[in-house]
């Protein structure tokens, strides 16, 4: 139904107007002129535009995607949910069913001990709400001083207050006045990097350390050897409360639940968000270390006092419990362990071309193919091109300031992965061809 109003309300795209839509992260300038690129439809990997040009979703939308598009199964339980209860805060005493059976749920998987579950709208939400539970933890501890926050550089945290103040790329940080103090960014290739930000600082002083498990929106950045193990080991040291961003590794993206399992560590807390819900309804939420929610669980009466309108929305935690009855079903754990390996082969390929200078992947269902710099710098090639020549082939592709990044729904075939990485090697070869 959806699909014929959409397609019926919209002119060709060579004649459109442009919408007034503000997109984000986008120079209005250029797309103002229009046309937008209209999705109209999506179905398992592909998406079709409202021409009826078919795309494959390399990307998983942004990250998020993990079971395909089009499930029916995930739109018929929201549709029960909806017709049961559509909505209802969980403040104060309020509770509803899929908001504990979720929580129940990803507490049972989540490699933290005695977990509790906070349930938002998305990740940068999750990682505020994650800032502010460490430093109010802390002032539980009588230690109100411990208040900094150390990332990552190439971190992506979203964008609200906390997550603009620690990501770890300066070009989202710049332009709105004074962040938040009290954070730093260390190198995000170096546990000892951290170890000597946390003295530099004075380790009394530090309230957490957040980290992705493969950095992803900075342009997929895998951990050195052990990096994990020795980061744990640093925190612990030092009481530093150990935050793990798994917004995008979360969700049999990196063949577990929540990415970090890989490691073999556990946090204080984990951040997720995309996958739970495999973005069919927004859904985000932090995983709390039971040591770290009690102060505010027990009789003192010192509630946290933070939420959000949604928290808790029982049609968008439907959609969660449906998301993942299909991860668990259809294995896509394991599934998404031999996308891992029959992708990195495949992006692997392209390192030999000429404008590549390096092919990242190997761990998790995501991958960056890079750029020279001679290629940037001296031929005046960009990414932005390079993923418009992809599109104009049927394929979608993240462009970043040096990288294209991949990541799409663990659902691909073989075929569907050797399809987009022969489209990027042509796009790359049509660019080149200009340069
Ligand atoms: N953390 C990470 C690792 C992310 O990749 C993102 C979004 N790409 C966020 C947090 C922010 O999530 P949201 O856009 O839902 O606020």
């Amino acid at each position: 139904m959806t699909e014929t109003v959409v397609s019926s309300a919209l002119t060709p795209k060579e004649h459109r107007e442009p919408s007034r839509l503000w997109h984000t992260f986008c120079d209005m300038n250029t797309v103002a002129k229009g046309p937008e690129f209209v999705v109209a439809r999506a179905e398992g990997v592909w998406l079709w535009d409202q021409s009826g040009d078919r795309y494959l979703d390399g990307t998983a939308s942004l990250w998020y995607c993990n079971v395909g598009h089009g499930r029916a199964e995930i739109a018929d339980a929201v549709h029960r949910q909806m017709t049961t209860l559509d909505a209802y805060t969980v403040y104060g005493d309020f509770a509803n069913a899929p908001a504990m059976e979720l929580s129940e749920r990803l507490a049972a998987h989540a490699p933290v001990a005695d977990p509790r579950v906070i349930l938002t709208c998305g990740g940068g939400e999750s990682i505020d709400t994650a800032a502010k539970l460490a430093r109010s933890y802390w002032v539980t501890q009588g230690q109100p001083q411990r208040q900094h926050l150390i990332s990552r550089t190439g971190g992506y945290h979203g964008l609200n207050g906390f997550g603009t103040s620690i990501i770890g790329m300066e070009r989202f940080r710049s332009g709105y006045g004074k962040l938040i103090e009290d954070t730093s960014v260390v190198r995000h290739d170096s546990a000892a990097a951290l170890e000597a930000e946390i003295l530099r600082v004075g380790a009394d002083r530090v309230a957490a350390f957040f980290a992705e498990p493969v950095i992803g929106a900075g342009g997929v950045f895998l951990p050195p050897e052990n990096y994990f193990t020795d980061v744990a080991r640093i925190c612990q040291k030092y009481g530093v409360l150990f935050v793990v961003d798994s917004v995008i590794c979360g969700f049999a993206r990196m063949g577990n639940w929540f990415g970090i399992e890989r490691f073999g560590v556990s946090p204080d807390m984990i951040v997720f968000a995309k996958g739970v819900s495999s973005g069919y309804l927004p859904l985000g939420g932090v995983v709390v270390n039971g040591r770290v929610a009690d102060p505010f669980w027990n009789e003192a009466g010192n509630p946290f006092l933070h939420g959000t309108t949604y928290a808790g929305h029982p049609s968008a935690c439907a959609a969660a419990m449906a998301n993942l009855d299909i991860l668990e079903r259809e294995d896509l754990f394991t599934v998404s362990r031999e996308v891992e390996t029959h992708l990195d082969s495949a992006l692997r390929g392209l390192a030999d071309h000429p404008l590549v200078a390096e092919v990242r992947s190997g761990t998790g269902v995501m991958g960056a193919v890079e750029l020279t710099e001679e290629a940037l710098n001296e031929r005046g090639v960009t990414t932005a091109e390079v993923f418009a020549e992809a599109r104009t082939r049927g394929v979608i592709v993240r462009p970043v300031p040096k990288a294209l990044l991949v990541s799409p729904p663990l659902v691909i075939t073989w075929e569907q992965i050797d399809h987009m990485t022969s489209t990027l090697s042509s796009a790359l070869d049509a660019v080149m061809a200009r340069h």
